[in-house]
């Protein structure tokens, strides 16, 4: 069995700008390779989950997000890292789907699929769904940033994902 991070996207690999499909608007927060090459080296598992309703809004298509996450990919092979999938869910939320956080479907087919230790996984988020996602999965979870003011309960609270994975998930997996 592996461990795995999963990972949102928006807010925590790269910034936020409330609708982000061109690779011009896709700016990487500080800190984000440095983070995700730890991770690597320590063994675990990368994936990215990320909740794209813009697709199912008709704002932006299947094509855009795809070509998004081939320079995503690409930026991080660059840099030594390597992330097993992606997961994205093009529903709104009255579709119903069950592939839209915080329906933790894409965390139980990743852990099929590369038989991972969920118990040993973390989800890094910076939303409810996300904690809602990974507590629906059953790996611990790390709020990063502070983008709801909502009221949430995550395992873990830090400011971004290079603080999370120093102080929170390396720090753990030393115990
Ligand atoms: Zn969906």
């Amino acid at each position: 069995m592996i461990k795995a991070v999963f990972l949102d996207r928006d807010g925590v690999i790269n910034y936020d700008y409330s609708c982000v499909y061109r690779v011009s608007d896709f700016t990487f927060i500080p800190g984000v390779f440095e983070a995700l090459k730890l991770l690597n080296d320590a063994g675990y598992k990368l994936f990215v989950i990320t909740n794209q309703s813009g697709i199912g809004r008709g704002v932006y298509t299947e094509e855009d997000v795809e070509k998004l996450h081939a320079h995503m990919l690409a930026q991080f092979e660059e840099h030594g890292i390597n992330v097993e999938k992606i997961y994205y869910c093009p529903h709104t939320e009255d579709a119903y789907c069950d592939c839209r956080k915080p329906n933790p479907s894409s965390i139980l087919d990743a852990q099929k699929k590369f038989d991972i230790n969920l118990e040993e996984s973390y989800f890094v988020g910076d939303r409810n769904t996300d904690i809602e996602c990974g507590d629906n999965a059953g790996v611990k979870t790390v709020l990063v940033g502070n983008t709801d003011t909502e009221p949430c309960n995550p395992d873990y609270r830090e400011k971004d994902l290079l603080s999370a994975v120093t102080n929170i998930i390396l720090a753990d997996g030393k115990n």
